[in-house]
């Protein structure tokens, strides 16, 4: 189970979340939807603790962190709840300069220190499982966006977290691409894996999420099961939302 409660981050002035209490269960797919600037990547960001919340508490499994304005969390805590978490970005982050393999064998080897023998078998599997084990020694810059996206994943379950975030995870793809990262997607969630997904992409929140989550301006408008988000909201705010990325998907 993951907790997010009473989560507030300010920037300055700004008030950017404003008092979040949101559950995830363990095996769901929630997405996190609404208008750009609306809060989702400071939410998903807060959830790994690359951003440290101002206030509020943040509980993934047995490790929760309290956060109180003005007082230092030490970084072994902060640690030992980013390690429960990986994290899909938008523009995919793969580091240029390893391949494929060597990319999912990163934090592995790096952060938790396996023997490599080991992280090489284990970034196999996952690069089957994400349908790029014939791309295993290729470098980031050969590779198509999609695939890229996929080894991203790859790196990013390695670690076997207890929850996959991911930001935008097909927005910078073209259709056909998103496609490929959406099957993958897809398949993780047959599998029980844990994910909040932040996007814009309908197909992608319709065909994976159970639960969904709109957010704006910091705050949550509503929230409940994504087959009633998508299609029938109960807020005039959300209808209207919805309406607007059908629109969009219609013209693009
Ligand atoms: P979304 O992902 O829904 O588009 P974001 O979480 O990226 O929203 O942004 C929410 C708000 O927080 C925006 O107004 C954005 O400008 C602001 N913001 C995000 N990150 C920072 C930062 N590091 N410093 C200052 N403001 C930020
Ligand atoms: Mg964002």
């Amino acid at each position: 189970m993951i907790e997010i409660s009473r989560l507030v981050k300010r920037f300055g002035a700004h008030t950017v979340l404003n008092g979040i209490d949101l559950t995830f269960r363990e095996g769901t797919v929630t997405a996190l939807v609404g208008p750009s600037g609306g809060g989702k990547s400071t939410l998903l960001r807060s959830v790994n603790l690359l951003e440290i919340p101002t206030s509020g508490r943040v509980k993934i499994g047995d490790a929760a962190i309290e956060f109180t304005e003005g007082r230092r969390v030490a970084f072994s805590e902060i640690q030992k709840l980013r390690r429960q978490t990986g994290m899909v970005f938008q523009n995919f982050q793969l580091f240029p300069h390893r391949t494929a393999i060597g990319n999912v064998m990163e934090p592995l080897v790096t952060v938790l220190k396996w023997p490599r023998e080991r992280a090489v078998s284990r970034a196999e599997e996952l690069l089957a499982k994400v349908g790029m084990a014939h791309k295993r020694d290729a470098w980031p810059s050969e590779l198509s966006g999609g695939q890229q996206q996929r080894v991203a994943i790859a790196r990013a379950l390695a670690p076997s977290p207890r929850v996959l975030l991911c930001d935008e995870p097909t927005s910078a793809l073209d259709p056909e691409l998103a496609g490929e990262v959406i099957e993958v997607l897809a398949g993780l969630a047959r599998e029980g894996t844990t994910m909040i997904i932040a996007t814009h992409d309908l197909r992608l929140a319709l065909q994976i999420a159970e639960e969904a989550v709109f957010l704006e301006a910091g705050e949550i408008v509503e929230k409940g099961k994504a087959a009633v988000i998508f299609t029938a909201p109960a807020r005039e705010r959300t209808q209207r939302f919805i309406a607007s990325l059908t629109h969009e998907k219609g013209a693009g």
